[in-house]
């Protein structure tokens, strides 16, 4: 099973927007392209919303029928490890081997050492084609990557052949993801990182490093975006290299983790994949979400009201919803309106403040990552909310066709 070129990550947290999302992406096709979708969830959104790995099938499914979708699709089993893969063995095909918490574990000094042995012919001045300084390899480096990254390689193996035991060889995309820790992966680690992974036999197909920068939810890259542009295209003339090297699957692809809204990094990244002609898997999800609320707020009446009280709960609840992604949001409180301030609003400024148009004079990037993180509290309110959204359905899914396809799709690919 080959994930193909092109593929976008469609998280829809309430299973309620497949059909908007996949009419995006058939919009996108028309123009020529073969864009998969993927509808990714993870076990951290299961638990939140109550949900079961086999719903997101069932989405998915339902949404290539309903419009009548030719081309490849995928669900993604969405950071997983040993301890939460089981539910999803059924119904997913697609699964993204989270990895990141056994970097820095340790290793035996053997098996570092032969690793290390076993990257002789790579010592000194690596020269990559098409990077136009060479990577300086040494063993001091080697042993410093392997004691870093060869249990996150181990178990992903460990996943991989369970994986296979369980579905068989073949038949499932394997993803390996690092992105969520702190330091990011440079081109050298990433190179090495794949050596270890062809050598225990993982045939990945998309990789997700930690990329330089910060990747907050539901906003725009903060990081040094010449850094980032030198990073990521080395990262992909690094790939090329270990395919022909190492043996791993030819079609292997960057993954972009956290990468809704990324607005002022994708044309980089399509500059990037049109120049070598290579492909690139875009992770989102929470993106959907949000356009849930501004579509609920657009709608006026109750759907305004009921976006007004998320936004007044995920204030009282601040602290308690942004802890699991504190690493992955930057929220100035003194920029939050307040309750009283927001409860005056009309739709249209909800919307424009919450809605990712930058320049925009309403957009508010805390406003709009305090709601990011704020699912939980609509999953709460159970079919209130969910109610609302098949109300309301079609002013919701144009509001999430348009992220798509207006803000994500066209940046991403020239359209
Ligand atoms: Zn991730």
């Amino acid at each position: 099973m080959k994930l193909g070129k092109f593929s976008i990550g469609v998280g829809d947290r309430f299973a309620h927007q497949g059909v908007a999302q996949l009419r995006a992406i058939a919009k996108a096709n028309l123009t020529g392209l073969d864009i998969s979708p993927v509808w990714n969830k993870s076990n951290r959104e299961h638990i939140y919303v109550h949900s079961h790995p086999a719903d997101v099938r069932k989405e998915a499914d339902a949404a290539v029928a309903t419009l009548g979708f030719k081309g490849k699709y995928f669900v993604d089993a969405d950071h997983i490890n040993l301890t939460t893969v089981e539910p999803f063995v059924e119904t997913a095909d697609f699964f993204t081997l989270d990895v990141a918490s056994f970097i820095g574990k340790e290793s035996k000094p053997e098996d570092v050492k032969a690793f290390v042995d076993s990257c002789a012919k790579y010592v000194g001045n690596l020269s990559v084609p098409g990077i136009s300084h060479p990577l300086v390899v040494t063993n001091e480096l080697l042993t410093e990557i392997a004691g870093k990254f060869l249990a996150a390689a181990q178990q992903a193996s460990e996943i991989y052949s369970y994986l296979e035991k369980a579905k068989g060889a073949g038949n499932f995309v394997t993803e390996v993801s690092m992105d969520e820790v702190e330091s990011p992966q440079t081109p050298v680690y990433l190179l090495f990182i794949l050596k270890m992974l062809a050598d225990k036999g993982v045939p990945v197909q998309t990789i997700a490093p930690k990329f330089t920068g910060r990747f907050n939810k539901g906003v725009d890259y903060t990081g040094n975006v010449d850094q980032f542009a030198k990073e990521f295209e080395e990262d992909v003339l690094v790939l090329d290299y270990a395919v022909k090297e190492f043996g791993l699957p030819e079609e292997i692809k960057l993954s972009v983790h956290s990468g809704s809204d990324k607005f002022s990094i994708y044309p980089i990244m399509a500059a990037v994949i049109k120049k070598y002609d290579k492909g690139l898997h875009l992770k989102t999800a929470g993106t959907t979400w949000l356009e849930e609320v501004i579509g609920l707020a657009v709608a006026g009446g109750e759907g305004l009201d009921l976006a007004k009280q998320i936004y007044a709960n995920s204030l009282g609840r601040k602290d308690e919803l942004c802890g699991p992604y504190a690493d992955v949001i930057d929220i100035d409180e003194k920029q939050l309106p307040s309750v009283a301030e927001v409860n005056s609003w009309s739709s249209e400024k909800f919307a424009n403040t919450l809605r990712h148009i930058p320049g925009h004079p309403d957009y508010n990037s805390n406003f709009r990552q305090l709601v990011h993180v704020a699912y939980k509290v609509a999953a709460e309110m159970g079919t209130t909310y969910t109610g609302l959204l098949e109300k309301y359905a079609d002013v919701v899914g144009s509001c999430v066709e348009e992220n798509i396809y207006e803000r994500h799709l066209k940046r991403l690919f020239n359209l």
